[in-house]
């Protein structure tokens, strides 16, 4: 039986259309399930009798389960999901003043095996569904207080989102349609290490949502060594991509960089950096790299970091340094693998 958590509106219309059914009843079944919570199709009392029967035997709902909940002492929780098949996923609750962040997953593991990254020692085990993507969100939220519900996502969990780009894309049209989980495109950010030709798809899906790019290097070198990927799509050809993406006005791109001493963090890669995204309308959040297992590589020393961040603030460039939220329970930035730690 089919999830129905992840069926897009487009699909749903053509199975109601082979099915006979009014289009606007596609409506009248998303409000049920995505703005009063109901997951049972016996209760949606304003559709037909049989209708309801048909969707019964069509679909189910399904979302993971938590078997591990991991508090952080700077209030952020990792979420140790588990899916139908027994496959582990990882996902990071975020609260700051003005907003809820959840991190979420696309894959179970990852291909791209980026040397810094923990979730690449996993290799990857398979895709999720979307499914399984926005579950993620909507079992959080089930088991959050109302003031403390999601109000923005980020995809950067554990995989490639654009390596799962047909589940990816449901889900996110799923995250940003009124007829589902409402929320602002703003608010929702995709992260990629660069998949060059599944960018450009992405662009004509017309989803706005906010792009970040794990970037990470500034010489195809370097880039090579950390992030295979960059053999296929080099540096040049990446950030041509990047130039032509198009921008709604008063939008940037985020670039994401991880700090590794010795190996990215010189005066001279930030020089390289402002050179790279000058015209690009950009955003920086610098990540001194997060330790675990899977990895020798250390963060730079302070004075380093601000360095670095100094020169690329004296060239015009809106620059963070990311805290290292979560590192504690292995949820920050490039340590999720689905691995108990209790
Ligand atoms: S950093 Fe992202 S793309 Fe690279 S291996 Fe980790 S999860 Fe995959």
């Amino acid at each position: 039986m089919e999830n129905f958590l992840g069926v897009s509106e487009a699909n749903l219309k053509q199975t109601f259309s082979e099915w006979d059914v009014q289009p606007y009843r596609v409506h009248q079944v998303f409000t049920w399930v995505y703005h009063r919570g109901v997951r049972d199709f016996a209760l949606m009392t304003n559709l037909s009798k049989s209708l309801r029967a048909r969707l019964q035997e069509t679909f189910c709902f399904s979302l993971p389960s938590i078997r591990e909940k991991h508090p952080s002492s700077d209030g952020s929780i990792k979420y140790l999901f588990e899916l139908e098949d027994g496959s582990a996923i990882e996902s990071v609750w975020m609260p700051a003043k003005d907003r809820n962040t959840l991190c979420i997953s696309t894959q179970v593991g990852c291909r791209l095996a980026c040397s810094f990254c923990n979730t690449a020692s996993m290799g990857l085990k398979r895709n999720l569904t979307a499914g399984e993507i926005i579950g993620q969100i909507i079992k959080v939220n089930e088991d959050t207080p109302e003031a403390d519900q999601v109000t923005n996502i980020v995809i950067m969990g554990m995989g490639e989102p654009l390596d799962n780009y047909r589940p990816l894309v449901d889900a996110v049209r799923l995250m940003v349609s009124p007829e589902a989980m409402r929320l602002s495109t703003r608010r929702v950010t995709l992260s990629t290490s660069g998949l060059v030709d599944k960018i450009k798809d992405f662009q004509t899906e017309n989803l706005h949502v906010n792009l970040a790019i794990s970037l990470n290097a500034t010489v195809d070198e370097i880039r090579d060594t950390i992030m295979p990927i960059n053999k296929k799509y080099p540096i040049e050809v990446l950030m041509q991509a990047l130039r032509n993406y198009p921008l709604k006005p008063t939008r940037r791109l985020t670039f994401e960089y991880v700090l590794l001493e010795g190996i990215n963090d010189t005066d001279d890669d930030a020089k390289r950096l402002a050179r790279l995204l000058r015209g690009i309308p950009s955003k920086i959040n610098l990540i001194p790299y997060n330790a675990h297992v899977s990895s020798d590589y250390r963060p730079p020393p302070q004075e380093r970091i601000f360095s670095f961040q100094n020169y690329l603030m004296s060239q015009h460039y809106s620059v963070f340094i990311r805290k290292n939220r979560g590192s504690d329970i292995m949820g920050a930035c490039g340590q999720l693998a689905a691995q108990s730690i209790s």
